[in-house]
Formats: structure tokens, sequence, C-alpha cells
């Protein structure tokens, strides 16, 4: 897959609505961590590095929904398998089952050419083992991005949304907003001990929801949803954008309480879902978050 005959959009995004920026082709790019930094108890910041970063990486600003996909090695053989662009066709490199899954591009830094990666640590799969125990030196492969996703940066208000899988991206959207816009931040992780010091745009109204203790509202509300519909949206409803992300069962109800409750319009709700209770390797193209 060398090029991509796309419909491309360059930036700055004034258009009122999420653009992409397709890249000319899939970039594959073996790395190696060359920090790995614990953020919270349960959160780790990764940076990689390498050749293939010197001619740099495609980071736009204001594109939080950006990621790449990382392989891993395989933690019963410690092999690493991944996919190689042979210029007409992406082939595997080895014998083993490539085990991969997507990252947030959280930032890129073309002074020191290091792409950082944050992760969310748990037991339950590869990566978030994988990111645990990481190492300067392991190494990964890293594949994309296949386009920039650039939010529309003509809103005086954006609210973000999102658990701790979404937290990169909500992260760049409070640092990377425009300068006179104001951003709601909704962000449910484990507990009190996992926030983490943003800052960004100077209006923000940062909101942290801790799984532990949070209140859920009548009607079997997920902590989230319930924080969510106790933000005061702008009566101007025209001037609002979101963007949400985290679990695909919970994005959901948000989902229809935003488009449907409230009528904020469709192109103005960007929901994702990161990843689905009990389902290895979710992969988010097939979320059944409706459309309308
Ligand atoms: C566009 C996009 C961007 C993303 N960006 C990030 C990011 O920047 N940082 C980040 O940490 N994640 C991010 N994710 C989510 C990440 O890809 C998934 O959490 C992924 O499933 C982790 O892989 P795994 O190998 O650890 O678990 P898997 O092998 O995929 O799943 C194994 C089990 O673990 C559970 N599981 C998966 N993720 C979690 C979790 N976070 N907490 C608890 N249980 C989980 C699954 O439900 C399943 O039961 C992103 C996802 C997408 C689609």
């Amino acid at each position: 897959m060398p090029t991509r005959d796309l419909p491309t959009f360059t930036g700055p995004n004034l258009t009122g609505e999420l653009q992409l920026d397709f890249q000319p082709r899939i970039v594959r790019r073996d790395l190696r961590v060359v920090r790995a930094e614990d953020i919270t108890p349960r959160y780790r910041r990764i940076e990689l590095a390498g050749d293939d970063l010197a001619d740099g990486f495609p980071f736009a600003r204001f594109s939080p929904g950006d990621h790449v996909k990382v392989f891993f090695p395989d933690p019963a053989t410690g092999t690493l398998t991944a996919y190689r662009d042979t210029g007409d066709e992406w082939e595997l490199d080895g014998d083993g089952d490539p085990i991969h899954r997507d990252y947030t591009v959280r930032a890129w830094d073309p002074d020191s050419r290091r792409l950082t990666l944050d992760f969310v640590l748990h037991e339950h799969g590869v990566a978030g083992v994988w990111a645990r125990h990481a190492q300067v030196g392991d190494r990964v492969v890293v594949n994309g991005p296949s386009a920039n996703q650039l939010l529309p940066e003509d809103y005086p208000v954006y609210l973000a949304v999102g658990d701790e899988t979404a937290l990169p991206a909500i992260a760049r959207i409070i640092e990377e907003a425009p300068a006179r816009s104001h951003v709601i931040a909704v962000v449910e992780v484990a507990n009190a001990a996992e926030e983490q010091d943003l800052h960004g745009v100077s209006g923000l109204d940062l909101r942290w929801v801790h799984r532990d203790t949070a209140p859920v509202g009548e009607g079997h509300l997920g902590a989230l949803e319930t924080a969510v519909r106790a933000v005061a949206l702008p009566d101007d409803l025209g001037g609002l954008f979101v963007f949400a992300a985290g679990e695909a069962g919970a994005m959901k109800p948000i989902r229809r309480y935003l488009r449907h409750e409230r009528g904020v319009p469709r192109r103005q709700v960007e929901v994702d879902g990161y990843w689905k209770r009990g389902a290895t390797d979710f992969d988010h193209h097939d979320v059944d978050i409706p459309e309308d």
C-alpha cells in the first residue's frame, strides 16, 4: 500500500468539522525505547527514537485523534513480527503472528527526534503488560499514522471527554486548542492518584472523575456519563465541539445524550471507542457507535 488515492485536507482547519489529511503512505519505523517514566501509578510515558525518525514524523497541531499502530514482541516467544512495505504490498517480516495495538501520538520533538506515547498500565493485555516492564533499549515497530485528524479550530468551546486511554488525546486538546477557546475536560481515572498535571489553554475547566468514588446518576448511568450530564453546555450549541473517546460501551450513551437529548449537530460530535471491556485487540473501526 505505498500510496493512497484518497481526498486530503491541509490545515488550518476552519471548516467547522473534523478533516483528514492523509499521508501519502503508511510508514514503518523500527524504534527503541530511550526513556520510560511513570507519570502516575497506572500510567507510563514512553519515548521512542531511532534512525527511522531521522526524516521527521508527521505531527500536526490540534489533531489529538492521530494514532499509530505499535507492534509488540510476542510475550511467549519474544519475537517481534510486523508488516513491511515491499513497494507493492505489506508483507510480514517473520513467521510469528503480528501483535499490534493503537496508541495516540502524544508528542513529537523535532529537535531530539523523539516520539512520545503514553500507556495505561493494566494486567489484562500484551500492550498494558509490555509498557509496565518497558526498559531503555526495548524494540517496537510503529506503523503510521495513516492520516492527521485535524479538529476544527473555529469553535469557542470544546468539550473533551474520556477515560485514561483518551488522556493523551485530551491532554493534546488542552495544550493545543485555539488560544481564546474554552476547554471543558471530563476525564475518568481509577482514583485520585491517577490525576495528571495538565496545562494549556487558559480557559480550562478540568473535571476528574474517580472511578472508585464517583457518584453515578439514577438509571444505571456510568460515572463518566453522570459527570458529562452535569456539564452546563453553552446556550448556543452551534459554538460547541465535542471529542469523546474511551471504553466503547461507555461512549454510546454519552453520544446518545449529546446528539439526541441535547441536539448537538452531528458534525460537532466526534466519538470513538478506544477499547472494549472483555475484547482482545478491539478494532475501533468495528465499534457500533451510531453515526447519526
Ligand atoms: C485511536 C486509539 C488511540 C488509543 N490511544 C491510547 C493511548 O494513547 N494510550 C493507551 O493506554 N491506550 C490507547 N488506546 C487504547 C488501547 O489501544 C487499548 O486499550 C488496547 O486494547 C490495549 O491493548 P492490550 O494489549 O493491553 O489489551 P488487549 O489485548 O487489547 O485486551 C485484553 C483485555 O484487556 C482489556 N483492556 C484493554 N485496554 C484496557 C484498559 N485500558 N484498561 C483495562 N482493561 C483493558 C480488554 O477489554 C481485554 O479484556 C487507543 C485506542 C485507539 C483505538
